[in-house]
């Protein structure tokens, strides 16, 4: 799944690389590229030579070869059939254009073409309406269309002048044979102006015609494959161009030492004081194109052939290659753009599925140690907290290890019973009863109790039992937590019992009365006291022993015991006086009870020792009683029994 992913990242981060620089991509290595020239090394070409000498090629990552004219092959055939990438023509190029030829301008160098008509200044011809019976040395093809145009927006039709071919020598007009040349004004007005020879200049300009001269072009197939380095040798180019036009000293020293040029320095510095006003520098950006001029050129080869009047233009000017919609049909330009965005879109889900897994893995982390602290936390309570769980039908679902251990049951064992298994028999079932029915209420309960072990051996309890409930709020049993008060109620029975006995004592039998009279006051029911006294016990300790003082009591308690009936609670309540509590009884039922039990002290034999008596005090329970107000009474009356001679029973003494 990693490697999956990293593949994915890497394809993605490729082909955003690619669709981000891939235009830059090729400057890394230098471009070989060659530049065809319409003509033999001069100034005319100063921009190019200074952008190759300056080295602003090289810094576009270019190696231009710069070649003069060939004349078996001019610079549109030389661009076309890929002899050469880049090409200095003239405004042929609109023309070729028309034709259907994918030739592509970068820049017009020459704002105005240098191409005019030369006279001599002696012959007066002012117009081209001069020229009318003259004889014209010209060519009379695409390469004089500027002067075709003059002649026809000047109404010169051919018969009005006698054609002469052009013999492209430099003194045509010396020899006398013709009247008019058709000429370069940067190259060829030097040779007269060297022989003092004054010129005139028919300069279609003047007329309104006003063509491009020198353009830098190159092929749609270059735009189309390899825009890039055609915008950059552009860029160079215009940049040679700027240097060329400040610094043309430089510029004709490279071409006298290093381009071999035939035209000397004086005829250098002429051109290039000329070649300035057909560029323009100061008024018009470098290399600066104007489509509406292109269309009035346009235009004017129209009007000279026929066969292209409904030609486009469209394609001529190199930015129309450089819009993408030209370049890249709408559905792909779709797919790149959805390619894109998908690539995009899946690096941004690839960064978010990392930053995600990572927050995972660090939540999982704190959630694991999270998990084993509680985990830690659940093991000290199984250990420690006598816990468990039931269902709703009371079924025991879970028992932990502390609460196996005090029930001395297994845990399996546990399981599947109910806690009926640990009810005690001393503890009431009431208890059981209220526990229940508070849980199946919905109410937490709490309280002690006596259990009992799986060895039969009791244990106390503090229990807690908190309802659960499912999701839906119902009802689905409980969950109990009891805390082992074994201990405590040990020492809770051992401060309640007389030692020797093993009889309540009198703090025990203090609670237990003033509960009982608060029960009987209650339910208004009948309550007696007895209090007796063992007679001239004294005598038994002085002539027996303390010791034997002792079994003594604990006999008597034994015997009594044996007599009293389970609701009757008897105790210990100091000395050799002793108390027995008798819930629902009587006075007269408490007397008779009394006088029973007198009966069976005074007849039981005392081993060593023969035969004890005892005094009863009886006395039942007024409305308005306390506790204290009953043990005064049962004292009077247990004083009269003594006062009458010892070994009766006397109940209540009126007050
Ligand atoms: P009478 O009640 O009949 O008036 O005479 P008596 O001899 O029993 O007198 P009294 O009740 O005043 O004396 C109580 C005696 O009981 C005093 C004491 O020595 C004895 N006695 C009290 N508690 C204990 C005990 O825990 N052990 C023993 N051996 N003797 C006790
Ligand atoms: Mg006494
Ligand atoms: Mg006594």
């Amino acid at each position: 799944m990693r490697g999956l992913d990293r593949t994915w990242c890497v394809a993605a981060a490729v082909f955003i690389t690619l669709l981000v620089f891939g235009q830059t991509g090729n400057a890394l290595s230098a471009e070989k590229v060659v530049l065809r020239l319409n003509w033999y090394h001069q100034f005319q070409f100063a921009g190019y030579y200074a952008a190759k000498e300056k080295g602003f090629y090289a810094e576009e990552d270019l190696d231009v070869d710069i070649l003069e004219h060939d004349p078996a092959e001019s610079p549109i055939d030389s661009i076309l059939r890929g002899n050469a990438d880049f090409g200095v023509s003239d405004t042929n190029l609109i023309l070729h254009r028309l034709r259907g030829e994918p030739v592509v301008v970068l820049a017009a160098i020459f704002q105005h073409s240098p191409l005019v008509l030369l006279t001599r200044a002696e012959d007066n011809i002012h117009d081209p309406e001069d020229l009318r019976g003259k004889r014209v040395m010209r060519q009379r093809n695409v390469n004089d269309a500027a002067i075709t145009a003059l002649f026809q927006q000047e109404g010169i039709v051919d018969s009005d002048i006698i054609h002469l071919p052009q013999n492209f020598r430099d003194d045509a007009l010396l020899d006398g044979k013709t009247d008019a040349v058709a000429a370069y004004q940067t190259i060829h007005p030097f040779y007269y102006e060297n022989r003092d020879v004054s010129l005139r200049i028919l300069n279609p300009l003047n007329y309104g015609i006003d063509f491009y001269g020198d353009m830098l072009f190159t092929s749609a197939a270059m735009m189309r494959d390899r825009p890039n380095i055609a915008q950059r040798f552009r860029r160079a180019s215009i940049r040679g161009w700027k240097y060329a036009l400040e610094n043309p000293a430089k510029v004709i020293d490279w071409l006298i030492k290093q381009y071999d040029t035939r035209n000397s320095r004086d005829h250098l510095q002429f051109e290039a004081r000329i070649t300035r006003r057909m560029i323009l520098p100061k008024l018009i950006e470098v290399g600066h194109m104007n489509r509406e001029r292109f269309n009035e050129i346009a235009a004017i080869y129209r009007t000279q052939q026929p066969e292209i009047a409904d030609a486009t233009l469209t394609g001529i000017d190199y930015r129309d290659h450089l819009i993408p919609p030209r370049k890249i049909p709408d559905w792909a330009r779709w797919v790149t753009g959805v390619a894109a965005g998908l690539a995009l879109l899946s690096l941004g889900l690839l960064l978010i599925a990392r930053n995600l897994r990572r927050r995972v893995a660090e939540r999982t982390s704190e959630l694991r140690d999270a998990r084993d602290v509680l985990q830690r936390q659940l093991d000290i309570i199984d250990r420690h907290v006598i816990m468990s769980r039931a269902d709703a039908n009371g079924i025991i679902t879970y028992a932990s290890d502390a609460f196996a251990k005090i029930s001395k049951y297994p845990k399996e064992e546990l399981i599947g019973q109910t806690h009926a298994l640990f009810s005690h028999p001393d503890t009431p079932r009431e208890i059981y009863r209220e526990l229940r029915n508070a849980s199946l209420a919905g109410k937490s309960w709490s309280g002690e109790f006596m259990s009992q072990a799986k060895d039969g051996s009791a244990y106390w309890v503090d229990i807690t039992v908190e309802p659960d409930f499912d999701s839906d709020g119902n009802y689905a049993g409980f969950t109990s937590l009891r805390y082992d008060i074994s201990d405590k109620k040990h020492i809770e029975v051992l401060s309640e019992t007389d030692r020797l006995t093993g009889l309540p004592n009198r703090l025990k039998l203090d609670e237990t009365f003033e509960h009982e009279i608060a029960r009987a006051k209650r339910y208004g029911h009948p309550l007696s006291v007895i209090i007796f006294d063992i007679d001239h016990f004294k005598q038994v300790n002085d002539s027996h022993g303390h010791q034997k003082g002792d079994e003594v009591l604990v006999g008597l308690s034994w015997l009594i015991q044996a007599h009293i009936r389970s609701a009757d609670i008897l105790g210990r309540w100091g000395g050799e006086e002793f108390m027995i509590v008798c819930p629902e009884t009587n006075l007269e039922g408490a007397g008779v009870f009394a006088e029973h039990l007198r009966d069976a002290v005074a007849t039981h034999d005392f081993a060593e020792i023969g035969h004890l008596a005892a005094s009863f005090g009886v006395t039942e329970m007024r409305p308005d009683d306390s506790e204290d107000d009953m043990i005064h009474r049962a004292d009077a009356a247990l004083y009269r029994a003594k006062q009458d001679g010892r070994n009766r029973v006397a109940l209540e003494a009126v007050a």
